[in-house]
């Protein structure tokens, strides 16, 4: 091929003449691709369907319901089971609270006594004082 500008021979695959970098004018004659494009790929011949192939997909259908439905199934029944389960420990949490709520009244109570119990050691030492005291004077004043 030879350059349209200059003339002179392009070898074959070059893009550019060597001489004047004039690009060569083979790519434009390879781009015969927009008439491929307007066949309408759309006219095939409608295949009739075969008995064969509605009775698979008729199976197929059936089964892929029948799994949904086995997979709903389970997620229902493990949604009822995570429910049940959460109800249970809720209860045992409400009566482990509640538990708690004891014990603390229970020590509140026991401190309380001691607390009573001290105050009435308390009175105790300070009447055994006064019997002293008493006994005391009574063993100070002369007897008649
Ligand atoms: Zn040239």
């Amino acid at each position: 091929m030879n350059c349209i500008k200059c003339g002179r021979e392009i070898p074959e695959g070059e893009l550019f003449c060597e001489v004047c970098a004039m690009p060569s004018a083979a790519p434009v004659k390879e781009a015969p691709e927009p008439k491929r494009e307007k066949k309408p790929k759309k006219q095939r011949v409608k295949k009739p369907v075969s008995r064969k192939t509605v009775r698979r997909l008729r199976t197929a259908l059936v089964i892929s319901i029948l799994l949904t439905l086995a997979v709903c199934a389970l997620a229902a029944y493990g949604f009822r089971l995570y429910v049940e389960r959460t109800e249970e420990l809720r209860i045992r949490e409400a009566s482990v609270t509640l538990r708690e709520k004891e014990a603390d009244n229970r020590d509140r109570q026991i401190t309380e006594l001691k607390q009573e119990l001290s105050e009435a050691e308390q009175t105790i030492r300070s009447l055994e004082e006064d019997l002293k005291r008493a006994q005391a004077e009574a063993d100070a004043t002369p007897k008649e």
